[in-house]
Order: C-alpha cells, then sequence, then structure tokens
C-alpha cells in the first residue's frame, strides 16, 4: 500500500513571500484536502537558495530600463534542490517528467483555462513559481518552467495569487476533494455547449473554454424576497421542466456574458 504522502497530489510553491499562502492554504476546500490527504502542499523560500549575506533574488535587467528581474540561479537551484534532481545545461539539458508541471506564472503566459486545471488535474505533482518586480529572468520560462501561464489580461504586482488561483482550481477537480462529487461535473466552463444544442460544430478544448456553457442561475430561500419571486418553474417539482429551463438560462446567461464562449471563430 502506498502511504497517504505518496497518493496526494504535491504542489510546490516557489516565492520570496511565504507567509503569503498561510490564510489561502488554511480555509475551505484547500484546508480539507490537505487534511484528507489528497494533496501535499510545500512553500519553498526563494531565498533559501541564494548564497551571499543579503539573499539577493532580483538584479538589474540587462539592456536598461526600470525595476528589478529575479535572477535564475535561485530559481533553478530551488526547482532541481526539490525534484531531487539536476536539470542540465545549455549542452545537456534534461528531459522534463511527463507527471510534473513546472509553471511559471506570467502576464505573458498562455492563459489558463478551465481545460487546463483538468489537465493539471492528472498530474502528480505541479511546482508553481511565483515571480515578482518586473518579472522572471527569460531562461527560466525556456529552460526549467514546463508551461508559463497567466491568470488574465491584467497585470499584477506578484505571482503568488496567481499560482494560488490555479491551485484552487486543481486542487476542486480531484477526488474527493469536494464533498458532493457532482458538483464540480456540472459548472460553469464543465457542460459542453454541444451537450445542449447536439447541431453545433463548436469547437471545445483545447482552444480554451470555449464551447463550454456558465453556469444557470442558482436560487434558494426565501421563495420570495423583497418581491423578487424565485422562478415558478424551480418550485413545481417537474424535474424535466427543470432541466430544460437551467440549460435554456445557462445558454441565455453565456450569450449575455460570455458570447465567445460560443463564437465559431
Ligand atoms: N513585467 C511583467 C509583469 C511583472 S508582474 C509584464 O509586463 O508582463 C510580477 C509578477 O507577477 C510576474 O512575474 C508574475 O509572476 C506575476 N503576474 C502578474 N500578472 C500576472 C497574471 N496576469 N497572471 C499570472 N501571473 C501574473
Amino acid at each position: 500500500m502506498p502511504c497517504i504522502e505518496e497518493m496526494a497530489m504535491r504542489f510546490d510553491l516557489l516565492t520570496i513571500f511565504p507567509e503569503f499562502f498561510q490564510g489561502p492554504l488554511d480555509h475551505g476546500i484547500i484546508r480539507r484536502a490537505r487534511e484528507a490527504g489528497i494533496i501535499h502542499v510545500h512553500v519553498q523560500d526563494l531565498r533559501e537558495f541564494t548564497k551571499d549575506r543579503h539573499r539577493t533574488v532580483d538584479d538589474r535587467p540587462f539592456g536598461g530600463g526600470e525595476g528589478m528581474v529575479l535572477k535564475p540561479e535561485p530559481l533553478f537551484e530551488a526547482v532541481e534542490s526539490l525534484l531531487g534532481r539536476s536539470l542540465g545545461d545549455a549542452s545537456t539539458p534534461h528531459a522534463p517528467d511527463p507527471h510534473t508541471a513546472i509553471v511559471l506564472m506570467s502576464a505573458a503566459g498562455k492563459l489558463f483555462h478551465q481545460g487546463m486545471a483538468r489537465r493539471y488535474s492528472q498530474l502528480r505533482r505541479i511546482i508553481l513559481i511565483c515571480g515578482r518586480y518586473e518579472g522572471v529572468d527569460e531562461r527560466v520560462a525556456e529552460h526549467l518552467a514546463t508551461e508559463e501561464v497567466s491568470i488574465g489580461d491584467f497585470v499584477l504586482s506578484g505571482g503568488e495569487l496567481p499560482a494560488m488561483l490555479v491551485m484552487d482550481a486543481v486542487v476542486r477537480l480531484l477526488p474527493g476533494a469536494l464533498g458532493n462529487e457532482a458538483s464540480s461535473q456540472n459548472e460553469s466552463f464543465s457542460a459542453s455547449f454541444s451537450a445542449v444544442k447536439p447541431s453545433s460544430a463548436v469547437v471545445r478544448e483545447p482552444t480554451g473554454a470555449r464551447g463550454t456553457l456558465l453556469d444557470f442561475p442558482h436560487y434558494t430561500r426565501p421563495a420570495d424576497y423583497r418581491g423578487w419571486k424565485v422562478p415558478e418553474i424551480l418550485v413545481g417539482g417537474n424535474h424535466a421542466e427543470v432541466t430544460k429551463w437551467r440549460q435554456h438560462k445557462a445558454m441565455e446567461k453565456t450569450r449575455r456574458n460570455r458570447p465567445d464562449l460560443l463564437s465559431q471563430e
């Protein structure tokens, strides 16, 4: 029998602000998944891999310009230490392990989406590299990270929130992480648009979330709140009608808020 630690999916968060993760790792589904041994999380302080007295992780950019850039040495050495093996050099690069993703959080990366979360949830291990300042020496993106990932078209001040966001999206897809197994199968970006409208020839993954629908609207008690009533059909108890209504509303909401998901371009 493999021990729990071996079965757990492992996350390593590489950061200059290890304390940043104290709140996010200690609440809700992520906390439960840790406690249940579904995931194992290690927060690695990048500064442990510096060699000078000031524990320097950054330096000025070649070519001039504003700000500072995270140096390659501490990042390469930290990841190699986490993996327990060398990644080689320009003349003898070592092949990556297909069960491990080394993800550089970057505004200039590929856009994160539910399909990516699903792919990551099949892995044994994810190392999330959090940038700071003006970013990270490009050799990290080219020769250390297996992928460079952005969480959206905006610039944040660090990769810690993006890493946490990616981790959250992945963890809730792991078997046993959600109390109710059904809940991750029936939400935004899970149902195929073509399942609702079979005649359509919409392309699904890997193009992103395109071809999927947003969630349908949810209601709970009271049935009448300040005169805003819950739609009659949901109170009626006709399951077939409810399903039809939900599909219709999911489509309507997708068309209104995210028409790009339905476009065939
Ligand atoms: N100069 C960079 C921004 C650096 S922001 C640029 O223009 O693209 C500092 C760090 O924050 C980045 O290295 C990255 O790790 C993180 N970051 C900022 N925005 C992000 C986003 N949208 N997605 C993922 N990481 C992001």
